[in-house]
């Protein structure tokens, strides 16, 4: 039988270990999803709503269990309070405007005709999930996929593995029938072999760029519709009239919040040349005042990676960099807790630039290159020079000239003066290797639906 096991950052050991389905138990789940997913999409819009809600209160209700479990599971800091705000707002603004999202496109009701166009639930929606932002990146499809009349299977990363059983926990105990949202735990091979067998309306994956073709691959010729959400190398880049403190204080956190384990977190800053100094000094202070250590310490604002590997990924990239010319700035002796493996001590490097794989491969740590610009034309070459496009995020005061910059920008969205943030009215998507399909906004409920039109000529005459 195989395992799916989560190794703690916190301590290398292994926190939890469940056994994986073999794929006739898997086919089983996928069976009852089906059987169930009619009288679901039966019930009326609000009551799916509501019970949805619930389900994301109940969650709020479980915080004392929640929150040190993900600390022990991914390195979240306790002091962060788990990811209760944004899975919220995603859920309460999903929930506000469902109805008019879902609502029928009316073309002609006159008469004679009506002509209009209905939103239907696909089915059986299977959602895969990262352990970065685990509960945050769930919701954005499990909500409004079930609010829209799906059933859901939910498939967590074997980092998050207890994520997916309290999210199914919290749904079901407030009403949720057990059949409309189940949680699974699977290899990838059966994984693939599901979608491969066609089982799944939609899938939604968030993960790796590698993941994600491999789920392309599983799915080629089953004409499964797939959201791929995978990965970034965010640019920000500082204009001559930015407001620096801003900018120091947005980037820097974009860049180590969740020790840089944001797939829209700033990866490559580019400033220009009459702000670098100050901002490069800034920034090297900025993120020196950070506690690296234990997450289940009330005091620790920077937790340890997820495991082990991902900061081996991050040293390599720092030390490849360095070894070609790059300047590191931050003193580690200011982090003891750095201990070669999982806790590992943020960092910014100047003198950086594309030859280097740390300017251009996903980094997915605390750490970020900056490198000075002397115009437009160059950040945006700059900007532009990556396989990824998630976001770009622009500091001026102008923001005539922000989106005029960032129609030129390869990417799903454009920030100015902000980063790192999901609007959940805004649609959430990628460019080029980041991906395809949009999730959130009143376009994820159209990607989670198919249209079906209605011609009805009312008299025969
Ligand atoms: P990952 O290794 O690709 O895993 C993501 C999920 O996919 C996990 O549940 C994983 O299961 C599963 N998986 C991976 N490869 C698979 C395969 N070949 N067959 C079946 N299932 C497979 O990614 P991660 O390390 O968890 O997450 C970090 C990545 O996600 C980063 O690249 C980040 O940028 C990206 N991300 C993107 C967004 C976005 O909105 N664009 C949001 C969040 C994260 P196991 O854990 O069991 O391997």
């Amino acid at each position: 039988m195989t395992m799916i096991t989560c190794v703690s950052p916190v301590n290398g050991e292994v926190y939890a270990e469940r056994p994986a389905l073999s794929l006739d138990a898997a086919k089983d789940v996928v069976a009852r999803a089906r059987k169930a997913q009619k009288d679901w999409a039966r019930r009326p819009l609000e009551d799916r709503v509501q019970l949805v809600l619930k389900g994301a209160a109940r969650l709020n209700e479980m915080a004392d269990l929640v929150v040190p479990e993900l600390a022990w599971q991914m390195g979240r800091p306790i002091k962060y309070g788990g990811e209760y705000r944004g899975f919220n707002e995603r859920s309460n603004y999903v929930a506000s405007i469902a109805a008019d999202a879902l609502s029928p496109m009316v073309v002609e009701d006159s008469a004679n005709f009506s002509r209009r166009i209905e939103r239907e639930p696909h089915g059986v929606v299977f959602v895969i999930a990262p352990w970065n932002y685990p509960y945050m990146t769930a919701i954005n499809t499990v909500a409004p996929a079930l609010m829209a009349g799906n059933t859901v299977i939910l498939k967590h990363a074997s980092q998050t593995l207890l994520v997916g059983e309290r999210l199914v926990q919290a749904f079901v105990e407030a009403g949720v029938p057990a059949d409309v949202f189940q949680n699974v735990y699977l290899d990838h091979e059966t994984t693939s072999a599901l979608i491969a067998a066609g089982s799944f309306n939609f899938v939604n994956f968030t993960g790796s760029v590698e993941g994600g073709r491999s789920i392309e691959r599983a799915a080629a010729g089953t004409f499964t519709n797939l959201g791929l959400e995978l990965g970034g190398k965010d640019p920000g880049y500082v204009m001559e009239d930015a407001d620096l403190e801003a900018a120091v204080d947005t980037l820097m956190d974009g860049a180590t919040y969740n020790s840089g384990q944001c797939c829209c977190g700033i990866e490559r800053i580019y400033v220009h040349e009459s702000l670098y100094d100050a901002f490069v000094e800034k920034s090297v202070a900025w993120v020196s005042n950070y506690k690296l250590g234990n997450p289940l310490d009330p005091e620790t604002t920077l937790g340890p990676m997820a495991h082990k590997r991902f900061a081996k990924v991050v040293r390599e990239q720092i030390a490849d960099a360095v070894a070609k010319g790059a300047k590191a700035l931050v003193d580690p002796k200011l982090f003891p807790a750095d201990d070669g493996g999982a806790y590992l001590a943020p960092q910014v490097l100047v003198d950086v630039n594309h030859s280097m794989a740390f300017m251009r491969e996903e980094t997915f740590g605390p750490a970020v290159g900056i490198m000075k610009v002397k115009s437009d034309a160059e950040a945006l070459e700059l900007m532009n020079d990556s396989p990824y496009g998630l976001t770009a995020s622009l500091w001026t005061k102008d923001a005539e000239r922000a989106s005029r910059i960032g129609r030129d920008i390869e990417t799903g969205t454009v920030f100015m003066n902000r980063a790192d943030y999901l609007d959940p009215a805004l649609c959430w998507t990628g460019v080029k290797e980041t991906g395809r399909g949009g999730s959130l906004s009143v376009m994820g409920f159209h990607n989670l639906t198919r249209p079906k039109s209605y011609h009805l000529k009312k008299v025969t005459a």
